[in-house]
């Protein structure tokens, strides 16, 4: 399991585990937004027993109207791509590729998705 929490659905900002170990109410863990300027000012998770539930918990939550749009959108910019690469010629392939690579690339670092169907193809691979 991945011990990275996916960014503040509101603000895009980094996720943080917050907890502590003393107390009556011990242990307790939950994922938090880092962000400074969040419109959910101290946007919380579910307080669970352990770090590794906290992420879990805070990972797996329903997703926002603007997160399933965005997948929505990087799952049709995957299917542009793979008809651009059956059906464009070069050199005019080569540009609509960077297009889509860099807005699955963009989408991929907001939204914390680390899967990819496609291959990168950036300039670092020619
Ligand atoms: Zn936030």
């Amino acid at each position: 399991m991945s011990d990275k929490l996916k960014p503040c659905p509101f603000c895009g900002s980094d996720a943080v585990v917050q907890g502590f170990v003393k107390g009556p109410y011990a242990p307790s863990f939950w994922g938090q937004c880092s962000g400074e300027e969040c419109p959910m000012e101290m946007l919380e998770g579910p307080h669970c027993e352990t770090k590794e539930l906290a992420i879990a918990a805070w990972n797996t939550r329903a997703e926002t109207p603007w997160e399933q749009a965005a997948k929505g959108l990087a799952e049709a910019l995957e299917t542009i791509r793979g008809g651009v690469q059956l059906m464009v010629p070069e050199p005019q392939q080569s540009a609509f590729l960077k297009i889509c690579d860099d807005a699955l690339a963009t989408y991929r670092a907001l939204s914390g998705a680390t899967e990819a169907k496609t291959e990168r193809t950036g300039e670092e691979k020619r």
